[in-house]
Order: C-alpha cells, then structure tokens, then sequence
C-alpha cells in the first residue's frame, strides 16, 4: 500500500524524487505516540534513493536557480498558501505521528509552516540586501547566488515547522533540496511535498528521502554533489554528520542540543516566573530550547517552588487531540526508555524528586509525569546532560555572579530565560549570558529576521533573515573599477 489514511487525509508513504513517488522494496512501522496504533508501513530508503534524489535535485538546479527570486517566489507563494489552505489535515497528521498539541499545531505550529514559507520568499525578492561598498572609488557589489543542491536533516519534535525553517530559505535562494525527515516522524514532509507539486514547483527542485539516518542520512550527507547541509538534531548525530561532510568540505550549519537556564532574580515578577518555567514542559519536554534548569535566587526559592507547585499540578496530561490536555505522550519508546534512564539514574544517586519522577500509571503508554528535581547535586548528569523529556531541575543561587556562572557552565549554549523586574539589571545579565537566544520574561517568541542558533555546542552558524541567505547562497562580492570603461 502506498497510501495511508491519517486523520482522513491521505498520505503517500513513498519517497518524493524528481516529481514522482517511489517505493522502496524495504518499509518501517510508523505507528503513534499517542496510543501505540499502526499508522503505516513507509519506505526505507537506501544508498538507491538518495543518490537518485541528489541527482534529481542536480538536474534540476540549473532552471530553478536560473527563475529568479521573484519567479521562485511567486511559486513559494502559491506553496505558502496551499499550506494555509490545509493546516487542519497538517495538524492532525502531525499530531496522530508525533504526539504534539493538536491545538498548538492549528494554532501556532501550522501557521508558523506557511509564514516560514512566505517570509523567506518575499525576503529574496524584496529585502535581501547588503549595502554597497566603496574603497578607493571602487564599488564591491555583494550578491548571493544560488549554491547547489541542499541537503536538509531534520528531527521528530517539530517535524514540519523545523523542516520548513530551512526548505523555505533555500528554495527562495535558488538551491534544490533533498529533506530526510526523522524516521519516527515521516508524514507532514510527505503531504507537503504533495503541496509543492500542487503548487508547481517543479520535479526535482523538492525531493523527500525517507528513512533512516543512518542508512539514508549518512549517504546524503557525504554525497559529493551536494552543496550546503542543514541539520538540526543531537550533538552525536552533528559530530557524525561533520565527518561525512569533511571530505568533500561541504559547509554544514547545525542547530543542536542544550540545557538552557531559566534564572529567576529577586527582583522578578513572581507568577511570571513561574507561568514561564512551568511553559518548559511544552511539547512534554521535547524542545530543544527548553529552559530545564531553573535558577531562583535563594531568597525568593520557597515562594517561586510554591507557585510553580501551583501551576504544575494544574498541567493536564493525556490526548493531545483533547483541547484541554497540556502535556502529550513522549514520541517513541526508545526516547521513553532514555528519559526514564536519565531519571532512574539520579533517583539511583539519591537526588531529590519532588515531582513526577515515573510514567504516567493511569495513562499508561508513552506518557511521562512532569518531572522536577530540587538541587541536583552540581556536575551531576541530571542537571548537565539534555534529557529532552519533561524534566527540570531547580537550583539556587545567591549572587549575580554565581547564577551566571551556573547559567554559563554547560556544554551548550542555545538559549536562556530570564525573569527579572528591573531593566538595567536584565541588561548586565544578558551581557553576560551565553547563548544564541536570551528571552527576557518572555519565551519562543522570534521574529524570522533574526538570527537562530547556538553558541558552544549547541550548534554551527546562524539561520534566519539574511544569515538563512549568507548559508544557502554562495555569496559573492563584484568589484566594480571606476577606469577602464568605454562607454
Ligand atoms: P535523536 O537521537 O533525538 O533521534 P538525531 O540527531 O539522531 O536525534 O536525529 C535527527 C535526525 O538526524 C533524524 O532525521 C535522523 O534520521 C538523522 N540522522 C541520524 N543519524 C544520522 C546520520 N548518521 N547521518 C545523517 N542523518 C542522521
């Protein structure tokens, strides 16, 4: 069967290559997270598929770099509101795949995929630009030219918004794609490339590879006539990922892991801060942005856990197709098992739970209580390695100066929050704070014209704005002479 119902939309479980659909001899059980039912058997590409996917994003390179921004963007346009047109089946295919909020996904998820869409197309036709530099009445022009083809990795926890962070900007460049969605999370990427024919984009410039990464990833990624790689995942899978890109030097921008800190000063609006630090149990945990340890200043600790108790016992856990749920299931066993792991190990240590801490007895399944660990001891796993589960850690500090080094003294750096009343005092925090994005009493809110990505290791390079463009495109700088002219 090439075709299963989700959610009464049908969706092809076949490769999208060069236009056409195309199965491989081998499949993989897709099944939910939400309930462990069978969704579908999809293909398991191999080294066949993603070499003829690269070669397929090849040939049709030269016309689709040749259209244009504006041509191009026409195009995505039409994409961007095919995908408006369809954000009711986009959801619910992706929440029956992955677990995620239905109503996150109607309401903030879907809608975000056809504005990445957009904003990236208008941005290559109107707003992409560089000034002009002058040096000795010499012009240097900066232009960005389209680079090749793009190979594009993707993770399971946003499936479709991630994935369209990076289709939108390269196709708006000029740059052909092939997108290996996650294994556990294959269908949205295969609806939307139905939405890229529909639309007209033409065969081969959109190609999806399903599969593994290992299989199907590791030949992607080393291919030598790919031109850019972008991947956002674990930091094992980058270093993985940097080596098969080493022999042909293929420039690689990662977005990775993290373990942000989320620092609650004295001066803090109180319920603020604990609205914001319960919000990090999002996408029951599985957000890479996510501010898992939470730092209080030690004079306000009693009176913010009190709030925080407050608001977590409020979280409802179940369905994510119920309106009322606030906290879904985990995507897949395997992923269960490794948060279980991380939280049988500090309960091992002697660690301090004092909330959750198990799987959900009464739900059953995939489903993990939001889980809070008081005062991990420092350097200890829990509060140093990325669970990507539903588990914070609290700690406290007593001076500025200790919260940063706490806030700073991990391997990552992708994001931090911080809650604070007084301006001036945020502003020496910031200043101080290591990380691709700081949210100051707020949280995920980012405007597509700034820059996203770590800092350490938390990640390679920046994306969004003209920083997407500065990646995907081969920038190129003329010089243009004031002598010589005969005209
Ligand atoms: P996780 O461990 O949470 O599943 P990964 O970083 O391994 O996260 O996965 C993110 C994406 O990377 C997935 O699409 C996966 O298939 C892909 N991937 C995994 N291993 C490789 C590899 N060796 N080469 C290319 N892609 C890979």
């Amino acid at each position: 069967m090439s075709f299963i119902e989700v959610a009464g939309a049908k969706v092809d479980t076949r490769h999208f290559i060069g236009g056409q659909r195309i199965a491989s001899s081998q499949t993989y059980t897709n099944t939910s997270p939400i309930d462990g039912s069978f969704l579908g058997e999809i293909s398991r590409g191999s080294a066949v598929e993603a070499n003829e996917a690269v070669a397929a994003a090849k040939r049709a390179f030269p016309a689709w770099s040749a259209l244009g921004p504006v041509k191009r963007g026409e195009l995505l346009l039409r994409l961007a509101e095919l995908v408006e047109e369809n954000i009711e089946t986009l959801a619910q295919i992706e929440t029956m795949d992955n677990g995620s909020l239905l109503r996150s996904h109607r309401r903030g998820v879907m809608p975000r995929v056809a504005l990445n869409i957009r904003f990236f197309a208008e941005w290559a036709m109107n707003e992409l630009k560089h000034e002009a530099f002058e040096t000795r009445g010499h012009t240097n022009n900066i232009s960005w030219d389209p680079s090749g083809v793009a190979v594009l990795i993707t993770p399971w926890n946003a499936p479709l918004m991630l994935a369209t962070w990076k289709i939108g900007p390269a196709l708006a460049a000029g740059d052909t794609v092939v997108l290996k969605p996650a294994e556990w999370t294959p269908l949205t990427a295969s609806f939307f490339a139905d939405l890229t024919k529909q639309a007209g984009i033409p065969d081969g410039v959109f190609n999806v590879v399903l599969g593994f990464g290992r299989e199907v990833g590791a030949v992607l990624t080393s291919h030598p006539d790919i031109s850019r790689i972008s991947f956002t995942g674990s930091v094992p899978t980058a270093k993985v990922i940097a080596h098969a890109a080493a022999d042909n030097l293929t420039p690689c921008s990662f977005e990775l892991g993290g373990k942000s800190p989320l620092l609650v000063f004295e001066d803090a609006d109180l319920e603020l801060a604990a609205e914001l630090a319960v919000e990090q149990y999002d996408n029951a945990g599985q957000v890479c942005l996510s501010g898992t340890r939470i730092l209080v200043h030690e004079n306000i600790a009693d009176a913010f856990a009190e709030k925080f108790r407050e608001r977590a016992s409020k979280l409802k856990q179940g369905d994510p197709r119920d309106p009322e749920t606030d906290i879904g299931p985990q995507i897949h066993q395997v992923h269960f098992d490794r948060i279980k792991g991380f939280v049988d190990r500090a309960k091992a240590e002697g660690q301090d739970i004092v909330m959750g801490g198990q799987p959900n007895a009464e739900l059953g399944g995939l489903f993990f209580e939001p889980t809070l660990v008081k005062n991990p001891t420092p350097g200890s796993e829990i509060v140093t390695a990325e669970v990507f589960g539903p588990v914070l850690c609290m700690q406290t500090f007593k001076t500025d100066a200790e919260a940063l080094e706490m806030a700073n003294g991990t391997e990552f750096g992708l994001a931090a929050v911080v809650v604070s009343g007084n301006r001036d005092h945020a502003k020496r925090i910031t200043d101080e704070l290591v990380a691709g994005t700081i949210w100051v009493n707020c949280f995920f809110v980012r405007d597509l014209r700034a820059p996203f990505g770590g800092s350490k290791k938390s990640g390679v390079g920046r994306e969004g704005g003209n920083w997407s463009f500065d990646f995907y495109a081969d920038v190129k700088n003329t010089v243009v002479s004031p002598n010589g002219w005969k005209e």
